[in-house]
């Protein structure tokens, strides 16, 4: 079994014990499937991040007679909103985030599941067989909270 099929295997078995509520935790827009329209938090699975119109961004022309109107989109932080560094049992360490509520309460449990998963995505989105060789199958120890409400904590 590859380092990449052993790392799909924890996903898969994250997914099997169902701990998490929001496995599925990246919603694409529908009709811009490169845009990511909503963040979960995977524990409780409460939206984190939501794709809104930035009024910055309001564009208006004139394209071959038709005035056309254009916004721009940002993908927004909810107040609920978490960052959390993990460490590894390698010493090494990864950013990600959860909810607000839960970043302070999460088990080694809840951090292989959410790790396993974000295997599962990095794969979706073609990382290569040496990424997984690297980061495959290292074990995450413990988190700590870097960044709430919009800064460092
Ligand atoms: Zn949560």
């Amino acid at each position: 079994m590859s380092k990449k099929d052993k790392a799909l295997a924890r996903a898969a078995a994250a997914r099997q014990r169902g701990r998490l509520k929001k496995a599925d935790f990246v919603k694409k827009h529908e009709r811009a499937p490169s845009l990511v329209e909503k963040l979960y938090c995977r524990v409780c699975g409460d939206v984190v991040k939501e794709l809104i119109m930035d009024e910055n961004y309001i564009d208006t022309r004139t394209i071959n007679g038709q005035v056309v109107k254009t916004v721009g989109l940002v993908l927004a932080e909810s107040s609920e909103y978490a960052e959390i560094e993990l460490t590894f049992d390698d010493g090494s360490t990864h950013v990600t985030y959860t909810c607000k509520k839960c970043a302070h309460t999460l088990t080694t449990d809840d951090l292989e599941d959410m790790y396993a998963l974000d295997l599962e995505l990095w794969n979706a989105e073609g990382a290569p067989e040496e990424f997984f060789a690297q980061y495959g199958s290292r074990k995450p120890l413990t988190s700590k909270v870097i960044r709430q409400d919009g800064g460092p904590v």
